[in-house]
């Protein structure tokens, strides 16, 4: 049994967390795949039994290069898929945490105007949009659109104006010092700490869990928050139940869900802008005020300098140079 194939392949159990979590991280990012369940599959018991796979943790992914890539954290997963988890300076004039649909379209009024911009997701870019089989109230699509493109488009277009989008990274503390903000990206151990004029933050919502004995055991193991369609081939014709009859539960039982404008306003308080920051500054990390930010950042860090400390400018600053309160064109 050939051990590659034109396509990623998914080896992980029906039931497993990880298995899951893989599924959804890569369908969330438009990636296709292969999912194989040893349980059913005869393909994936082949495969395992391939003396070079025998033994292989689970879940594991093939990929068409040959690679393969061993019970994979997200953060594995997306540098392998070619999304970014480095930022490639450690300034930039807005960092938006949060890629969901307020933190792509702040994005991309923040690039558009020249400011180098930094979106931190610690999951996939589109957020809950993500989830959405169709949107139906989204200006601009008079026929609706699945959430993923949503999320594609929002994503090329925010990269269109030099966007920097981190996937699969965690923003775990913010700081402010002088004129300064600063803020901490931990993943697994890794962690890094980045400065900037303005902090935005775009985080949602977090589920409100189900507080029943065994549940937060099976949680991607057949309790879900808000599946991605990831899960729905794997449930057809199976039983269904939907703990909660609102919005969510609602779209489950029907299979389309009742409009509601994106940015109602039951979601502003979600969403809180950083104060007093002016989005009107810009710089260039060559600039006295990258210098010295860079030095600020130094001195928190006792001194160790880190690789893009004194990088060239990025994509974004050589497509336009600093603009210096040009508008790019759009
Ligand atoms: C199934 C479904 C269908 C929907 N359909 C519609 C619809 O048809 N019309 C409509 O108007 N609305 C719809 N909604 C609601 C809509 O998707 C949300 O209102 C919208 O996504 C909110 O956008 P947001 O950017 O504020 O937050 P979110 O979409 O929640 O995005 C926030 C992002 O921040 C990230 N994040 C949080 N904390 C951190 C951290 N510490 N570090 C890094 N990243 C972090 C999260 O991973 C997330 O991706 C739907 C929602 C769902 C789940």
């Amino acid at each position: 049994m050939s051990t590659s194939r034109e396509e990623i392949r998914l080896i992980g159990f029906r039931w497993s967390p990880e298995t899951h979590e893989i599924k959804d991280f890569l369908a969330r990012n438009q990636v296709t795949y292969h999912w194989l369940d040893p349980d059913t599959d005869p393909e994936a018991r082949a495969l395992l039994e391939d003396p070079e796979l025998a033994g292989t943790s689970l879940p594991l992914l093939l990929f068409p290069d040959g690679s393969r890539l061993v019970a994979p954290s997200d953060a594995e997963v997306a540098e392998k898929i070619g999304l970014s988890t480095e930022a490639t300076s450690p300034f930039y004039d807005t960092i938006i945490v949060g890629g969901g649909p307020a933190g792509l379209a702040a994005a991309v009024y923040a690039g558009s105007e020249g400011l180098r911009t930094l979106i931190v997701e610690r999951d996939a870019p589109g957020g809950q949009a993500g989830y959405s089989a169709r949107i139906e109230n989204c200006l601009g699509f008079p026929d609706g659109i699945g959430g993923g493109e949503l999320a594609r488009r929002a994503v090329k277009q925010a990269e269109r104006f030099g966007v920097e989008i981190l996937a699969a990274r965690t923003v775990t503390g913010i700081a402010a010092e002088g004129r300064y903000r600063f803020l901490t990206l931990d993943e697994e151990g890794n962690t890094r700490e980045l400065a900037c004029h303005t902090i935005l933050l775009a985080t949602g919502i977090s589920w409100r869990l189900l507080e029943a004995p065994g549940c937060s055991d099976l949680l991607g193991a057949g309790v879900y928050y808000g599946a991605a369609s990831s899960e729905a081939a794997a449930l057809e014709n199976q039983n269904v139940f939907i703990a909660g009859g609102g919005e969510f539960g609602r779209t489950g039982r029907s299979g389309a869900r009742a409009p509601r404008p994106l940015g109602h306003p039951r979601d502003a308080g979600r969403i809180a802008f950083g104060a007093d920051v002016p989005l009107s500054c810009r710089s260039n990390r060559t600039d006295p005020e990258h210098q010295d930010a860079a030095r600020v950042l130094r001195d928190r860090r006792g001194g160790k300098h880190e690789p893009g400390d004194t990088h060239d400018p990025g994509p974004h600053l050589e497509r336009g140079g600093d603009r210096g309160g040009e508008r790019s064109s759009y």
